[in-house]
């Protein structure tokens, strides 16, 4: 009866973004032309989806492959050409419009489920939410099962404040919020040891330190990934390397419609023109940027004819990126002990690490590879390398201490193979932000933005965000060429209480 009622409040778990008009026309009648910037999720999705229609798309992407931090490349170790990735990636349940994209491509068929959603602590300690009832507000009840939240979490007055996860909106958490980071929230709330990790855990999934991580961002993410939708916390993961299981296909759709896509291609000339957009020395009508924060802020800088659109042009110059992440590949001769342990698991970090991904029981590559070398392959994340720990090799030295302290069997491993990134271009989900971030549609007739670092008041995060506001971007266009627009969903938009 309870759980009915829930998911009558939060609308079966999922609205309509936007109504599309059935009686208008699918496929473009006259030639037209898109650029589109980047070729991430945003970038493949507002060309995929423009392309389909019949428009001549031009894809730009600086690096020789597709996907921006899916995109998986070859390298050179030791006499062995290897695979690597910019790092593992979950796709959660509630990711309805990414995943009707990846049923689209035929993709779908190569998602996993993974086990359980597990933080190690305390060396040897693991938290995990196996069992939890996926049903919003119910979810949150039980947590009590894993001392998270207790009785006093509601009823004493200064916790009064957590009731705010469960009222998210736009209207009001941005407000209220969004000038607070989640380290002074934790402060005044006297949160418990238990529900810090777990936020803990959540704020660095954004690549922000507590102190500097948004509490308004925050309760959206709470909402968006658990108390929206009956998901639960559990995801799935891509059985094979990105290349493999997604770029692929999405290559695939773009050449069966015709688009191009110019590899290698970093696009250093961006005008507005009189009537349309010049890209590269070519010509077009519209132009879809789907860079990422860092290099977006460096194009624009460098563009012309966008000064006097002042808004757009200043929101675009001064977007936040986060500080540094890391992430360290390993090719080793050793295994975990504790076979028990999910592909991915939190670490509780000391200084550094924050997630360890088992790559060899995920990914057929690394399993073959694995199989072949009687060895692991392990990839280690700082999603927010501290501000003190300035050098590769330093952040290398804190990764590999930490790796040891909670799986000290592995102490003494050779590294046959490493690949190390160590780079500064997410969005800074930080305190102050969000007032100032742009919109997919901007003052510039015919130029979009779509990217995970956009403004908009729909509840989608990082991959689905992508996603999403890329294919809205292509709704816009379609709707400035009287086509139907294609329909996109989402889970609700208010918390339940709200
Ligand atoms: C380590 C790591 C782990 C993550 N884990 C998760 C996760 O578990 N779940 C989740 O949902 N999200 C995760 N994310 C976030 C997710 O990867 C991003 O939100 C999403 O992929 C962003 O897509 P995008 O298209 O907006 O940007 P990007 O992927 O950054 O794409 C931008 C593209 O623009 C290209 N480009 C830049 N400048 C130019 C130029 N001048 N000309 C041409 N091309 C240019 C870039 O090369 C790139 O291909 C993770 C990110 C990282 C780094």
């Amino acid at each position: 009866m309870l759980k009915k009622l829930i998911r009558k409040k939060l609308q079966n778990y999922r609205i309509n973004l936007n109504e599309p008009d059935l009686s208008l026309p699918e496929k473009l009648s006259q030639p037209k032309s898109v650029a589109v910037i980047g070729g991430g999720i945003a970038g493949i999705s507002a060309a995929c989806n423009l392309a389909e229609r019949g428009f001549s798309v031009h894809l730009f992407e600086k690096e020789n492959f597709l996907g921006g931090k899916v995109g998986s490349w070859e390298f050179e170790s030791n006499g062995e050409t290897l695979r690597t990735e910019h790092g593992f990636h979950g796709f959660f349940r509630q990711y309805l419009n990414l995943r009707n994209f990846l049923k689209k491509i035929g993709a779908h068929k190569h998602l996993i489920p993974i086990d359980d959603y597990t933080i190690l602590f305390d060396k040897n300690k693991k938290q995990g939410f196996k069992g939890l009832d996926n049903t919003p507000l119910i979810n949150v009840l039980e947590l009590r099962k894993f001392g998270i939240v207790d009785w006093k979490t509601f009823i004493n007055p200064l916790g009064l404040p957590f009731i705010n996860l469960l009222n998210f909106s736009f209207a009001t958490t941005y407000k209220k919020f969004d000038s607070e980071s989640f380290a002074s929230f934790a402060k005044r709330t006297h949160m418990n040891d238990k529900m810090r990790l777990v936020f803990n855990s959540f704020s660095r999934a954004f690549f922000a330190e507590p102190e500097d991580m948004s509490m308004a961002e925050l309760i959206k993410s709470f909402h968006f990934y658990f108390l929206s939708n009956e998901g639960g916390l559990l995801y799935d993961v891509l059985d094979s390397d990105f290349q493999n299981s997604f770029i692929t296909y999405a290559e695939d759709f773009l050449s069966r419609h015709a688009a191009q896509i110019h590899y290698s291609t970093p696009v250093t000339e961006l005008s507005k023109k009189e009537r349309g957009f010049a890209v590269n020395g070519m010509d077009f009508d519209y132009c879809v940027l789907c860079t990422d924060v860092k290099h977006t802020k460096r194009l624009t800088a460098q563009s012309t004819g966008f000064e006097k659109y002042n808004r757009t042009f200043s929101q675009l110059t001064s977007l936040k990126q986060s500080g540094r992440y890391a992430v360290l590949r390993l090719w080793t001769d050793r295994f975990e002990a504790d076979k028990t342990l999910p592909f991915f698991i939190f670490t509780d970090r000391l200084k550094c690490l924050d997630s360890v991904t088992l790559y060899h029981k995920m990914e057929k590559e690394s399993a073959r590879w694995s199989e072949e070398n009687k060895g692991g392959i392990f990839e280690l994340h700082s999603y927010s390398v501290p501000k003190d720990i300035l050098s590769d090799e330093e952040v290398k030295e804190h990764l590999m201490q930490e790796l040891y302290h909670y799986f000290p069997e592995l102490k003494g491993m050779k590294i046959t193979h490493e690949f190390f990134q160590h780079r500064d271009d997410f969005p800074g989900f930080h305190t102050n932000q969000y007032a100032n971030r742009p919109e997919i549609k901007t003052e510039v007739p015919g130029f979009y933005v779509a990217g995970d670092w956009v403004k908009m008041n729909n509840c989608t995060m990082l991959m689905e965000a992508a996603y999403t506001f890329g294919s809205i971007a292509a709704n816009y266009i379609m709707e400035q060429e009287g086509l139907r627009e294609n329909q996109l969903i989402s889970v609700p938009l208010k918390g339940i209480l709200a």
